[in-house]
This record gives structure tokens, C-alpha cells and sequence, in this order.
């Protein structure tokens, strides 16, 4: 992969006709090392916010061991780019060969459900061919929580409701090596309040149900920082999760994990388009809503921009995108950003978009390739640099002391 220190040089030295995604593997490592050293757990890599084997890489070279997998595609994949992974397959709802090809061939054995019936499933999967059931299995039930602080819901597709969870995590337990409670509070969580609402009904959930639980998943949804997105430092989402899991009913060797995608990953990529036209205040650029632009387009997701040409101007306006398909719903709202005199032919380098961006690319309409190279400089925002100004103070934050 070529090395430039950063998206300006590359313009320079290529003027790219496609859309060129910048790697910063620092970046990544860094987020990846903020994990393994401060939150007080285990931390799991979600694998579905960006798949990138040379993502994965990064992250298991900065102490990131386990991985939160959801098909059996990522499952051969992250087997075959880090072979001792450990590998979680934490979508509650599976093909029965799916699990069998996990369990037999890839050596999964934690897996997720929110039913009987994926109960069902598991065990009748990873049974012997004498039909004797599997004694190793980690089993997480995956409980319905409210996705209130969240911008982006994860409440309705999965998770057991509690008052219907007792009995699950009771049939659970019986054929569980180790039973653990997982939940997601949804993406971009914007206060540590979120998992504290959580708990608690993690909390009633092994009252009602009076079972030893082992593993508490504290699942994703760490957030990363977005125009108009500032959330508090993590630390405090650290700090409030450990409170929670501490209080818990649950015996002294039982462990807490969490399965950050996006805070693992948003930092490593940027994007450099180039405006193939403007008409007032909309640019068209050269990726949108079939590509790494799918949240900017699908929901609202205002990413970072910043003009690579000079001499545009000082004062700056806020511009929406058009991307380069025929379809009218490739557009993006935004506003972004942008210096008032830019036009045509200028670059804008997109930044954050390691996380549900670079994955999203489609080859829709013949647009979607894009180069991969590598840049030294920092990402446009960071949550690990250590430079932000303490956000606490601002209203989007729920006092916990
Ligand atoms: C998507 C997902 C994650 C990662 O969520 P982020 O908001 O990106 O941190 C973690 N766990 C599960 C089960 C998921 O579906």
C-alpha cells in the first residue's frame, strides 16, 4: 500500500478520478490500546462496523484478542486473518450450519440468543454425532434495553423482553458451560446514562430469574465524535459501567465484556472525493448513499469536511451532496461545511468514516471502487489525543455524581 503524510499530498501527486479511502492505522491502535488498558474488562472487537483484514491486523497488534462476529462469513474471515482469535458469534438469530460450521470448524464457542428456539438450535448444532451435547458452550441472552440515548436504535429488531426473560436465561443455565446477559444500547450512545439503564435491567432480569450468571456483555455503542456529536470522555462510560457491573448480583469471578465497533474504528479511514459539479449549494461529488457516505445520506450522519484546494475563500457555508448515481436518493442533507468559492474539480477530504462508512461501499451503478492508501497525519477529530475540551459541562450530558 503506498505511505503519504496526508489527504492534501495525495491530491497533489495523484489528482485521483475516484474516490481515494485514507488508512490510519495509528489511529486505530491507539483507540484499539485506550480499550485493553482502561475499560475494566474484556474488550471485543465488533467486527460489522468496518471488516478490513488489515483493520483487523491493527487491532490484534494493539491487544485486541476477542471479536464480536455476526455471519459465517465474518467468522471464516477474522479466522483466516488472525488464526487464535478468539471469536464470539453474538447475532441472536443464526442458520443451524452457520452455527455448526462455527462451533466445528472455527472453534466458536460463545454465541448469542434472545429465544427458545436459538436455544434449540445451538445445542442440537454443536452436539457430537453420537447426539451428546456440547460442555463448552458461553451463552449469552441478549435482553431487550431501551435505545433512548442513542442516535441510532438498536432497540427493536433484537433482544428478550424482561418480563419474558426468566425463563429463557433459566434454560439457558442448564446447558450453558458459562450463561451471560449481553444487550446493545444502540449506536453512538451520547451519555454514559444509557448503560446504567441498561444494568438495571440486567440487574432485575438475574433477580427474577435467580441464576448465576457469569459473563455480563455490555455490548456496543461507545460513540466516536461527529460535527454536532461531542460526547464525554469514555472514561466516564468506563467508570459508570464498572459502578454498575460491581453492584451486580452476580459471583465474584464473573467477567464484564464489551463490543465497541464503532469507537474501535471510526478514526482509521477518511475519504478524499472530488466535486464533479456545483449548482448552488449542492455539490456533486464522486461517493454518497451506495457507498461510504450510506449514513450521511440514510440518516442525516454529518461527518467532518474539509476543502483540499486553496484560495476558495475565508467564509464558509454549509453545502448538501449529491453522489454520483442516478438516483435521487443519493443525496446527502448535511449541512457541510465548506469554503463559499468551491467549485468543480476541487477535492474534499470526508472524515471519520471507519466506522459504517468504508464498509458500506457498494458497486451500485458502477461507481464504488476506490483506492486504498495509507496517511501519517491525525484523523480529523479523536477521541484519544488527549486535546479535546471536557465536553461534561454541555447539556447533552446526564450528571451521575
Ligand atoms: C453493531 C453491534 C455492535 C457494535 O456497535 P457500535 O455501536 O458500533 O459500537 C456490537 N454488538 C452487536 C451485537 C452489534 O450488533
Amino acid at each position: 500500500m503506498q505511505h503519504y503524510p496526508d489527504a492534501l499530498s495525495v491530491v497533489r501527486a495523484l489528482a485521483p478520478d475516484e474516490p481515494v479511502i485514507l488508512n490510519r492505522p495509528h489511529a486505530a491502535a491507539r483507540a484499539a490500546r485506550f480499550f485493553t488498558e482502561k475499560f475494566p474488562g474484556q474488550s471485543l472487537y465488533a467486527v460489522k462496523a468496518n471488516p478490513s483484514p488489515d483493520l483487523l491486523k491493527v487491532l490484534w497488534e494493539a491487544g485486541v484478542t476477542h471479536y464480536d462476529v455476526a455471519s459465517i462469513a465474518e467468522v471464516r474471515q477474522v479466522r483466516s486473518a488472525l488464526p487464535e482469535a478468539v471469536l464470539c458469534f453474538m447475532h441472536p438469530v443464526k442458520t443451524r450450519s452457520a452455527i455448526a460450521e462455527a462451533y466445528k470448524v472455527h472453534g466458536v464457542r460463545v454465541f448469542s440468543l434472545d429465544t427458545q428456539e436459538e436455544l434449540e438450535k445451538i445445542v442440537a448444532a454443536t452436539a457430537d454425532e453420537a447426539g451428546n451435547p456440547a460442555t463448552d458452550l458461553s451463552l449469552c441472552v441478549r435482553l431487550r434495553v431501551s435505545s433512548d440515548y442513542s442516535e441510532l436504535s438498536l432497540a427493536a429488531k433484537f433482544g428478550v423482553d424482561l418480563a419474558d426473560a426468566a425463563p429463557l436465561l433459566q434454560a439457558t443455565r442448564q446447558v450453558a458451560d458459562a450463561l451471560g446477559i449481553c444487550f446493545h444500547v444502540g449506536s453512538q450512545a451520547m451519555t454514559p446514562f444509557a448503560y446504567v439503564q441498561a444494568m438495571e435491567r440486567v440487574r432485575a432480569a438475574i433477580v427474577d430469574a435467580s441464576v448465576t450468571v457469569d459473563i455480563v456483555d455490555v455490548g456496543g455503542g461507545f460513540p466516536s465524535v461527529y460535527p454536532g456529536m461531542e460526547p464525554p470522555p469514555l472514561e466516564d462510560y468506563f467508570g459508570v459501567i464498572h459502578r454498575a457491573f460491581e453492584s451486580l448480583p452476580v459471583s465474584y469471578s464473573s467477567e464484564l465484556w464489551c463490543e465497541p465497533g464503532r469507537a474501535l474504528c471510526a478514526e482509521y479511514n477518511s475519504m478524499i472525493v472530488r466535486v464533479e459539479k456545483r449548482r448552488g449549494d449542492e455539490l456533486y461529488i464522486n461517493d454518497g448513499a451506495y457507498g461510504a457516505l450510506y449514513d450521511a445520506a440514510h440518516v442525516g450522519w454529518r461527518f467532518p469536511v474539509r476543502c483540499l484546494s486553496e484560495g476558495r475563500g475565508e467564509g464558509e457555508e454549509g453545502f448538501s451532496f449529491y453522489g454520483p448515481t442516478c438516483d435521487d436518493a443519493d443525496f446527502m442533507e448535511g449541512p457541510f461545511m465548506l469554503p463559499a468559492g468551491i467549485k468543480a474539480g476541487d477535492y474534499i477530504e470526508v472524515g471519520m468514516l471507519g466506522a459504517y462508512g468504508a464498509a458500506m461501499k457498494t458497486a451500485f451503478n458502477g461507481f464504488g471502487s476506490a483506492t486504498a492508501i495509507e496517511a501519517s497525519d491525525e484523523p480529523m477529530a479523536s477521541l484519544y489525543r488527549g486535546d479535546r475540551s471536557d465536553p461534561r459541562q454541555s447539556d447533552n450530558v446526564v450528571s451521575l455524581r
